[in-house]
């Protein structure tokens, strides 16, 4: 099957909240990244790691991409344990919609604060 990229829509949420057009509550920020707190939390702690590069889905990274991969997922533990939950967290990244993506800017969920079930649901 043929991998059709994912346009990206500039005025995506996340765009915006890079761009500071809308608020966010910072957690951490680098030259690759930024790190807010979700407005909807699914845990006592949910934090989503943003790339600043603009990709829709993870399935539109290719292989330039794998250092900033990379970067988000030792950001999303650093956060973890910069927020006191260094030894148990869950890391979540939807891809597509019938995987409950619902914002078109690659996005790496943190969630930590309590028990987390498996099978995911
Ligand atoms: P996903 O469903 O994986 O695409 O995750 C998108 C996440 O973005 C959801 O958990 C939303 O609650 C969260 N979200 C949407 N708008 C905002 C916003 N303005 N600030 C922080 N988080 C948001």
């Amino acid at each position: 099957m043929t991998h059709v990229p994912t346009s990206y829509d500039q005025d995506n949420v996340f765009a915006r909240i890079l761009r500071r057009e809308i608020p966010a509550q910072v957690v951490h920020e680098d030259e690759l990244c930024l790190a807010f707190r979700d407005v909807a939390p699914q845990a006592p702690t949910h934090v989503l790691v943003v790339p600043k590069r603009p990709l829709a889905r993870l399935v539109d990274a290719g292989p330039a991409d794998e250092p900033i991969l990379g970067h988000l997922l030792v950001t999303a533990a650093a956060v973890a344990r910069k927020l006191g939950f260094g030894d148990a967290f869950r890391i979540v990244v939807n891809n597509g919609r019938e995987a409950g993506q619902t914002v078109f800017h690659l996005h790496v969920h943190v969630l930590a604060g309590r028990p987390f079930g498996w099978p995911p649901g």
